[in-house]
């Protein structure tokens, strides 16, 4: 927010955040009082009232449409009204009709009431996306030396202890480590069921607080959370500018400059050839340079999208730029990630199979040491496993991980691979047809089989099982529905867990045992056939086929930052069922576009037909051209309804 004023702090603070009201109100004003004026005959006052309503209703437009003019060697309609409005002037003075002057005013009045409409539309959408993301506090409750108090979130470290009280918003990300309480997360997500939160949960700064007291410990810096993260995309998204706005901007330089060559071959040509009368026709090349403008088509597209990015935030679906909503309109087939987002993606382990003497407890450490340092679901799933049975392990070292395939490392100097069977079996010399087997039957079962090889000889099996999310198969049938033509899933698990989940939810085609560039060129594939493609992704290495997709969807929540950053749409509740709002939210905003187009340009060649045929004055056809924008606008802000 604007720093507070010391004295005297509404007027000044009206006056920054409207300026554009408060001049077309001040112009308004004198447009009246010099027309009164003059209609009493006092012409040598309203000849000074009505060129202070020139400046001040008009300063704001000439100076934007002379920086174009001079920086960018460009004319725009800004400089396109103030022209024909000091040409009415000068046809005025010159005729002596003084009336044309007041005509030249209300044009500029117009404008700047337009102009300030304009203004308050796209205020509104900001705000209402930025009031979604207000809810964040400056101060967190800690325990210092015993006592509570109030730090600064910025002073807040990693580690650090928070004191979440009943109905209190949540200052920061962190780990329930006291207490359990009901969550309003809609700030976030957009939904606002309240969800129960116990010790171990995270809970997300920006929530509210329900009914019991909490203790959190941050587990990550307060600038990385959420909330500021997606603060920081929603910011983004507006400065950006959609192609289809970018062509209808380079369309409004062209066209500018071929209606102000008409208008000057309308005022000069017809005089000369026909010896028509000088002052009429230079006073319909006036009106038809007001007429021409697409001041209705430049609105046409701006509003409207910005409008469905508000919308779409307050459904927890986050646009990163007003391009992305109008491809998620066009998206004729969609491609899943299988594991964390058709899946819940906390796979659980089910089964554990050792060969020979070793014992499964050995087994389970030998996974668990190398695990304890992968962030893949997998690997978490094998760690809680282990320690649910109480087992110790040393920990591993010189671990790394292969992603989409397994990780490797050492524990006791020997070395360990866990992974897929082709990534394990091509290190390992022993790979007994028993155990393969065994992992074909649990693959059938839909549970993902990771092999364990110490020194080059199988260990033995390790089956985890993952839920479906819940309204999965619910959501994709809605999508087809909605007439989504293809729906795939793409997942770097094996084939047969991946067609057990599949048919469990309806997917149509299934693409396993796919690396991460795989997966990008499934999407190539993809787009070649049905063009526009989107990608649903939570992981790391759904990454790249997010970025190769036509429009790139991660989940928030449980989604990894590299997921998050390189989608192009974020789905804040981790909810399939908000993909169904989002490509409804996109095609509405296609039809408004489209209808908006169609609208701004019959209303200009209706006004143009009227201007040829005779009979439309300068006040008709500003208040024709202005009102057709102002129309286009308001209709743009239909998309911020439900
Ligand atoms: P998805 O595409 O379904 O999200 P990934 O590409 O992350 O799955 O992983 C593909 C397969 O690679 C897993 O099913 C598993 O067999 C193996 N894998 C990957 N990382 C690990 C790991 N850390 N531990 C064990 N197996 C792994
Ligand atoms: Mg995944």
């Amino acid at each position: 927010m604007s720093s507070p004023t010391l004295s005297n702090p509404r007027f000044p603070a009206l006056f920054k955040e409207h300026p554009d009201a408060i001049a077309a109100t001040i112009c308004g004003l004198l447009v009246f009082l010099g027309w009164l004026t003059l209609h009493w005959g006092w012409i040598g006052l309203s000849l000074l009232i009505l060129p202070a309503a020139y400046v001040i209703g008009g300063y704001e437009s000439a100076r934007e449409g002379l920086t174009t003019l001079f920086q960018e060697k460009e004319l725009d309609v800004d400089l396109l009204m103030i022209v024909a409005a000091l040409g009415a002037a000068s046809l005025g003075l010159w005729r002596r009709e003084y009336y044309l002057i007041v005509d030249g005013a209300v044009l500029i009045l117009i404008f700047a009431i337009s102009g300030a409409l304009e203004s308050y539309a796209m205020q509104r959408t900001e705000r209402s996306i930025k009031s979604l993301m207000k809810l964040t506090s400056d101060t967190a409750r800690v325990f210092l030396n015993g006592s509570e108090q109030l730090i600064p979130i910025s002073a807040l470290q990693i580690g650090a202890e928070v004191l979440v009280k009943p109905g209190e918003l949540v200052p920061t990300d962190g780990l329930i480590i006291e207490g359990n309480s009901t969550l309003n997360e809609a700030s976030i997500t957009g939904e606002s069921m309240p969800f129960e939160k116990t010790v171990g949960n995270e809970i997300f700064a920006g929530t509210i607080n329900g009914n019991g007291a909490l203790k959190l410990k941050v587990h990550q810096s307060p600038e990385s959370s959420l909330i500021q993260r997606v603060i920081r995309l929603v910011e983004q998204a507006q400065t950006e500018t959609p192609p289809s706005q970018q062509f209808i901007e380079g369309f409004e330089r062209g066209y500018a400059k071929v209606i102000v060559l008409s208008g000057l071959l309308l005022a000069i040509v017809p005089p000369c050839l026909w010896h028509w009368n000088w002052e009429t026709t230079i006073y319909r090349a006036l009106v038809f340079l007001v007429v021409a403008s697409p001041c209705a088509l430049m609105a046409a597209i701006m509003p409207t999208l910005l409008s469905g990015i508000a919308n779409g935030a307050r459904n927890g679906i986050l646009f990163k730029s007003g391009a992305h909503l109008e491809t998620m309109g066009k998206i004729k087939a969609i491609a899943f990630d299988k594991t964390g987002t058709l899946t819940t993606g906390k796979p659980q382990v089910v089964e554990v199979m050792a060969v020979n003497q070793q014992s499964e407890s050995k087994l389970l450490q030998i996974a668990a040491a190398i695990e304890s340092l992968s962030e893949h679901p997998i690997g978490n799933a094998i760690v809680q496993a282990a320690q649910a049975r109480h087992l110790e392990w040393t920990q591993a070292v010189n671990v790394q991980a292969h992603i989409g395939q397994g990780i490797v490392g050492e524990v006791d100097r020997q070395k360990a691979i866990v992974g897929k069977a082709a990534f394990v079996r091509e290190q390992s010399d022993y790979f007994p047809d028993a155990l393969i087997q065994l992992s074909q039957r649990w693959e059938e079962e839909g549970k993902t089989v990771v092999w364990v090889a110490l020194e080059g000889r199988a260990l033995g099996l390790i089956a985890v099982a993952d839920t479906v999310r819940i309204g999965a198969a619910f959501a994709l049938a809605k999508l087809k529905k909605l007439g989504i033509e293809k729906i795939v899933m793409l997942t770097g698990d094996n084939q047969r867990t991946a067609q057990t989940i599949a048919k469990e939810i309806g997917v149509d085609e299934v693409y396993a045992e796919l690396l991460p560039e795989d997966k990008v060129n499934v999407i190539r594939q993809l787009r070649q056939k049905y063009q526009t493609v989107a990608m649903v992704g939570d992981g790391i290495n759904d990454a790249p086929a997010l970025a190769q997709a036509s429009v790139g969807i991660a989940m928030g929540i449980s989604g990894s930052d590299v997921a998050l950053e390189t989608a192009d749409v974020v789905l804040m509740a981790d909810s399939l069922e908000k993909l169904e709002i989002a490509i409804r939210l996109g095609r509405r905003s296609q039809t408004i576009v489209k209808q908006n187009i169609a609208f701004a340009l019959s209303f200009i060649v209706l006004l143009l037909f009227a201007n040829f045929t005779g009979n439309i004055t300068m006040p008709l056809g500003v208040i024709g051209h202005e009102g057709s924008t102002v129309l286009v606008t308001l209709s743009g802000l239909r998309l911020l309804r439900n």
